[in-house]
């Protein structure tokens, strides 16, 4: 159909406008996206980084208390127990401990957990240390290596401390006593929060083999906890030197990227968390209002893409009425200028049509340089038909006479026209005079040979009479008129010289004749019966 083939700008302003809407929300929902991405891989560095710096930190700070412990064992080893070695080395301790900030006090056990000397001011002799961790432990190997402990509460201060601790030997390599260095939980507690982890964030330090140190956020700092079910220790932290995971913790079920690195001299390591939720946090805003903006600018987008869709819909239909309108406008004209220009009741051109070309032809001819010829032709006796047969008979045999007079024309610039009543007219453009009666020979016979019965006419049938002229535009002007006047004239001639028969004018035989067929000849009037 033709609207459906026209719909098709219809078609592709719908695709321009979804197409343009889908790019604008896919292009934005891409970049929302890859900002989130980004932000989660920065938050993945930024934890990264800390972990490393916090674990340097705290190597460092243990061993400043191990390089202590290191120079308290050499001095034992040279100058054993004695009374004045002990007190020389109490002074010592007092002002390495003010010296050192992370430093809660140095120690100095005997072989059975007596205090020998400490840093602080007045010694404790009352408390025993055997029972400790780190004292069993040196007992029971006699490495010289320091030894990280589990955080213990302080039995002179009460308050929570991390043991670093080295084993005295006596000269004879048994077992002489521990040197202890205690760190202060608060000391790291205080650190810790120069970093900005956010609210739901948190800094651990733990050991190796799964005791938290301190863990610190915002709001908390603990300590002692057992991390060996914790997926951070034992999926990452005791396997690997350093990684980040995306866990969740049990506890409070919050999603965080968990960064951890182990110290480069001591058994532990330090995790640095960020909440998920939280990193993403500005973002989440930032995208719920785009997206609302970028929405609402689709809307905007779809609703005028929707008008223009149906300003084009409108346009098409109107295109598509205008070419239709335009199409039965040009039928319509068509069919007026068939019926002024033809003859109802022979369907040959009429009197109008007739006028027209044979003006134009002889013009033409004018210009060609050739002959024009007209044949005239009369039925006979029809009055009297009409009269015998009755009127519709009558229009009956003009029907037939029209037909075959039709039927006559040889070449497609022939006209034969209808001229008026019972008359007819051939015209014949660079016909000379010769052609002209040739074809008013066969057109006389074809009528006789309709043998259309007329028991007025004198032969009993219907003939005609046809008077022929022609006229040459170059020599004698292209009058129609003249041309008209000529073939009238001869055709009344035949009608008075007794009917059927075919009369040329006088002097178309000299005047209208090709060149190619002109003879000599005298010029005359012929007439045929
Ligand atoms: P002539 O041989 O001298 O031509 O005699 P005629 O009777 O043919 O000529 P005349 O001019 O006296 O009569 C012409 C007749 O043709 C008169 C008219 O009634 C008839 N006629 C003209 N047009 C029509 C038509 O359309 N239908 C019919 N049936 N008759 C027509
Ligand atoms: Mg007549
Ligand atoms: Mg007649």
């Amino acid at each position: 159909m033709l609207f459906n083939k026209k719909a098709s700008p219809v078609c592709l302003a719908t695709l321009f406008v979804v197409m343009a809407c889908l790019a604008l929300i896919g292009l934005d929902g891409w970049r929302t996206w890859q900002t989130r991405e980004d932000l989660l891989r920065e938050a993945g560095v930024d934890t990264s980084n800390m972990a490393q710096a916090l674990a340097q930190h705290a190597d460092q700070t243990y061993k400043e208390a191990d390089l202590v412990l290191q120079v308290l064992q050499e001095h034992l080893a040279e100058d054993g127990l004695g009374e004045r070695s002990l007190q020389r080395i109490g002074r010592q301790l007092m002002s390495q401990v003010n010296e050192l900030p992370q430093l809660h006090g140095i120690f100095v056990y005997d072989e059975n957990g007596r205090w020998l000397v400490s840093s602080q001011r007045t010694l404790m002799t009352q408390y025993n240390n055997s029972d400790r961790e780190y004292f069993i432990y040196h007992k029971q190997h006699d490495d010289s290596a320091a030894h990280v402990g589990p955080p213990v509460q302080s039995r002179s201060t009460g308050q929570w401390i991390f043991t670093l601790s080295r084993r005295v030997n006596k000269p004879d390599g048994s077992f002489g006593g521990v040197v202890l260095a205690t760190i202060s939980f608060d000391y790291f507690k205080h650190y810790y929060e120069n970093f900005d982890v956010g609210r739901r964030g948190a800094i651990l330090f733990a050991l190796n083999d799964g005791i938290t140190l301190i863990r610190r956020t915002r709001e908390t700092a603990t300590t002692g906890k057992d991390l060996r079910n914790a997926a951070i220790f034992r999926d990452y932290a005791s396997k690997m030197e350093k990684g980040s995971a995306e866990l969740v913790a049990p506890s409070d079920g919050e999603l965080r990227i968990n960064s951890f690195v182990r110290l480069r001299r001591f058994p532990m390591f330090v995790t640095v968390a960020v909440s998920k939720d939280e990193v993403l946090g500005n973002w989440r805003h930032d995208a719920y209002m785009r997206t609302i903006g970028v929405l609402f600018l689709a809307g905007v987008f779809a609703a005028l893409g929707r008008r223009m869709v149906r300003q084009v819909k409108h346009q098409v239909r109107s295109e598509y009425d205008a070419v239709n309108a335009r199409a039965k406008s040009d039928q319509l004209n068509a069919t007026l200028v068939q019926l002024a220009m033809h003859d109802g009741l022979t369907g040959l051109p009429n009197r109008r049509h007739f006028d027209r070309t044979v003006a134009a032809e002889m013009a033409r001819m004018g210009k060609e340089k050739g002959p024009m010829s007209l044949i005239m032709i009369d039925v006979d006796q029809f009055k009297l038909y009409n009269d015998i047969y009755g009127h519709a008979k009558g229009d009956e045999c003009l029907r037939a006479v029209a037909k075959a007079i039709g039927a006559s024309r040889k070449r497609s610039r022939d006209l034969a026209a209808r001229y008026g009543g019972e008359e007819f007219a051939l015209v014949l453009p660079d016909c000379d005079i010769h052609g002209a009666m040739s074809l008013a020979y066969s057109l006389r016979q074809s009528v006789t040979d309709l043998r259309l019965s007329h028991s007025g006419a004198k032969g009993g049938h219907v003939t005609i009479s046809l008077g022929v002229a022609s006229l040459d535009p170059v020599r004698e002007g292209d009058n129609v008129l003249t041309l008209i006047e000529r073939a009238d004239q001869a055709l009344y001639q035949a009608k008075q010289t007794g009917r059927d028969r075919i009369v040329t004018y006088p002097g178309s035989l000299k005047s209208a004749v090709r060149e190619e067929s002109r003879k000599p000849s005298q010029p005359r009037s012929r007439q045929d019966g």
